[in-house]
């Protein structure tokens, strides 16, 4: 266990909240950190997205991400509902607006794990967002996740892994990038980042 960090409240109605950015290769493990981090700072708010995809067995709607057909999520484009939006592998993914307005002028920290194309909308228009790139140790690393994990085929694992080299060719456009060996030193290290952010305001 990584020594857990303490972290200043984050929420007062004095202050806007900070946008945090995750980004990084489909099997980088950046669910399980967002997962432990958002455990261990039960104050951050993690912005669910829209999809078109459909659910993973064990998935929510609601919780991992809301399930929507193309045509709302086209209704959801046209009237300017998603902050940023990207097809990824085919499918559609956003981020609602609203919820995550909302967060920022109540305080709160708000967590986005969003793609590349993603993370780049959201600088343009939030230039105070903070992106931090997550990646593997390694593309073979990747590759061994990504098959461990069992829910893509081979082709689609492929397809990832190509995905994966794009998108770590952009990792320097980011604030922060850190190699995820360990979920606990992962955890500790993005803390340090939120700690240095607070302690700037
Ligand atoms: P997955 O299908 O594995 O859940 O996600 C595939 C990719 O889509 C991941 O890289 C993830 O970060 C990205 N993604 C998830 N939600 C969003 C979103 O709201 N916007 C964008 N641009 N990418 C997203």
């Amino acid at each position: 266990m990584a020594a857990s960090v303490s972290v200043p409240a984050s929420a007062s109605a004095a202050r806007r909240g900070h946008l945090y950015v995750f980004s990084g290769p489909s099997g980088t493990g950046k669910g399980t950190v967002l997962a432990a981090l958002c455990g261990r700072n039960p104050e951050l708010w993690f912005s669910v997205s829209a999809t078109t995809r459909a659910p993973r067995a064990g998935e929510a709607d609601g919780r991992d991400y809301h399930f929507v057909s193309r045509k709302r999520f086209e209704e959801l484009i046209a009237t300017d509902g998603l902050l940023e939006w990207a097809r990824v592998f085919d499918q559609y993914y956003g981020t609602p607006r609203a919820p995550v307005a909302e967060q920022v002028a109540a305080g709160v920290d708000c967590l986005l794990d969003i793609d590349v194309q993603g993370a780049l909308q959201v600088r343009e228009r939030m230039p105070e967002a903070v992106l931090i790139f997550l990646k593997p140790p390694s593309l073979e690393a990747l590759r061994a996740r990504l098959t461990q994990r069992g829910t893509e085929d081979p082709a689609e694992i492929e397809r990832r892994l190509a995905a994966a080299a794009d998108e770590m060719a952009h990792e320097s456009v980011y604030n922060h990038i850190l190699v995820n060996v360990t979920v606990d030193e992962t955890v500790a290290r993005i803390n340090d980042i939120l700690v240095a952010h607070r302690l700037k305001e």
